[in-house]
């Protein structure tokens, strides 16, 4: 492993980061609370695809006040195709137990529900000035790679080496410069230390870069394989009666997707294998890879529809939490009926 000059390495990539950071919205704001929502939202989204979800979230809620005095479902409403509910619910309660009032030090951010190391140093360095270092998936392949270090980013003494590194040269700055500095290694490991094809030829930081001089780059950093994917084949269907569709709600405390509505399945309506299967898709939730078989019709008359199924209007649909799985099978159901329709004919 190489030690780098920290005073040399912080200025070059802010001054990089100065000229070509990518104008994203959370980069115009010092407010903590903008800064919370768009870091839990980027936590298992790329930024790309956050931006909508952001506008419309703050529009929704544009404070911790607005956010505390929302009732769970609203929230998760908000929440809905971003995945991972869990950020959605957690980011509400951190709201009411704020009291109207974003805290102002590290360990006060990290106390929060839902707020990790990560998220904590991101938050205080960046709305605060305070000197904490970040650690996520970018830094760490970009430190892997300054120093040419092959151990096990999975495991924990390698990320504390790591955070180590980074605290080291945030450190030797200006208080004022520590949200820069993290949002530029984190930049730098989005858009040009890529995982793939580190885009070297144009790094402000290759002359530094032991894994470079050693042509090591594309092999780390090294990451040993974790649990290994388990396969789940399920099936759901879409029946719609007289302008309102079967669904059902999961418990509100339940471990997993608390609230959500989902589509019926075999289990829960033994005529749902009788009816045509209109495709198929996947959905990977950690280690699990649903292959997901999405049946459509109607149910004969005499059917019987027991709790907790329910006929929902469709028209109040977009209110309502629905889980990625049930979103997912319902807009295939909407492509196979405009490819079933004219092409011409609207939806
Ligand atoms: S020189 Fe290449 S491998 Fe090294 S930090 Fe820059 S992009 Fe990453």
């Amino acid at each position: 492993m190489t030690r780098v000059p920290a005073r040399s390495l912080a200025a070059k990539l802010l001054d990089w980061y100065g000229a070509h950071h990518r104008d994203l919205p959370w980069r115009r704001t010092r407010d903590p609370y903008r800064i919370w929502v768009s870091e839990i939202m980027l936590q298992q989204t790329r930024a790309e695809a956050a931006i909508p979800y952001y506008q419309r979230f703050l529009d929704r809620f544009p404070s911790v006040a607005a956010l505390a005095a929302a009732s769970a479902e609203e929230v998760l409403a908000s929440w809905s195709g971003l995945g991972y509910y869990s950020r959605a619910r957690n980011m509400h309660q951190a709201a009411r137990v704020m009291d109207g009032v974003f805290p102002r030090s590290y360990q006060a951010i990290r106390d929060l529900p839902g707020v990790g190391d990560y998220t904590a140093a991101a938050i205080a360095s960046i709305a605060f000035g305070l000197p904490y270092a970040v650690l996520d998936g970018n830094v760490m392949r970009v430190v892997a790679r300054l120093t040419n270090d092959a151990a096990d980013i999975g495991a924990s003494r390698t990320r504390a080496r790591f955070r180590a590194i980074a605290q080291h040269h945030l450190d030797g700055l200006d208080r004022r410069r520590a949200g820069a500095f993290n949002q530029a290694m984190m930049e730098l490991g989005a858009t040009v230390c890529l995982p793939r094809s580190p885009r070297c030829g144009i790094c402000p930081l290759a002359e530094m870069c032991a894994a470079r001089r050693a042509g090591r780059q594309a092999q780390l950093p090294v990451k040993l394989p974790a649990t290994a994917p388990v396969k789940i084949a399920m099936e759901v269907a879409i029946i719609e009666r007289r302008g309102r569709l079967l669904l059902w709600q999961r418990d509100a405390d339940a471990r997993r997707l608390g609230g959500f509505w989902e589509l019926p399945s075999p289990e829960q309506l033994p005529e749902l294998g009788a009816l045509p299967a209109i495709g198929t898709f996947r959905h990977t939730i950690t280690h699990h890879r649903y292959q997901v078989t999405v049946r459509s019709g109607s149910l004969a008359r005499q059917a019987r529809v027991a709790r907790p199924l329910r006929w929902v209007p469709i028209e109040t649909l977009p209110s309502l939490p629905l889980s990625t799985t049930a979103r997912k099978a319902l807009r295939l159901g909407q492509k196979t009926e405009v490819r079933r329709r004219s092409p011409q004919e609207p939806f």
